[in-house]
């Protein structure tokens, strides 16, 4: 199997809720995501025919570009934290935090990408984002991937042939 990375750098802001450490304060990271890619078109499995997986460029317009837009310079806060999203809509900014359903862990930053944003951004393309790396440190990384034989990858497969078709 042919797979391919595109990297993407930014910062954001977070904290643990209902957590004892130093990440229940908050505070930033440089974090560095993988957005790793394989060819979901079965009638051309692998390459397509200028010899890609896919052009770097379009993993850095949709995933970069929804990073850039959503997560660069924000906040990243659990829904469950009232007060600091109460605290943070204060604060006069150009962005408003982003809220996960979940605690904002690299674990769940890149189960986000994985499972909500990659899938539409990239529906149609031909592609699948089959692994998400999120380094919120140089030292520290989560890792997810799909089950590539499970039945719900199996509709993200079929959701996502036709590569070409535009969204
Ligand atoms: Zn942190």
């Amino acid at each position: 199997m042919q797979s391919c990375m595109r990297r993407v750098r930014f910062c954001y802001g977070h904290r643990l809720h209902n957590y004892q450490g130093k990440c229940a304060t908050l505070h930033g990271h440089n974090a560095v995501v993988e957005v790793h890619a394989i060819s979901s078109d079965r009638s051309r499995p692998g390459l397509d025919e200028h010899g890609m997986v896919i052009d770097f460029s379009v993993l850095k317009n949709t995933v970069g570009e929804w990073i850039d837009t959503h997560w660069d310079h924000t906040v990243i806060l659990s829904a469950e934290d009232t007060e600091t999203i109460a605290l943070v809509k204060q604060c006069p900014g150009e962005k408003a935090p982003f809220i996960l359903d979940a605690n904002p862990t690299a674990e769940n930053l890149a189960h986000h990408l994985l499972w909500s944003v990659c899938p539409e951004l990239l529906r149609g393309s031909g592609v699948l984002v089959h692994k998400v790396i999120f380094w919120e440190t140089e030292n520290c990384f989560a890792e997810e991937s799909l089950d590539l034989a499970s039945d719900a990858v199996k509709r993200l497969f079929e959701r996502n042939e036709g590569r070409g078709e535009k969204r």
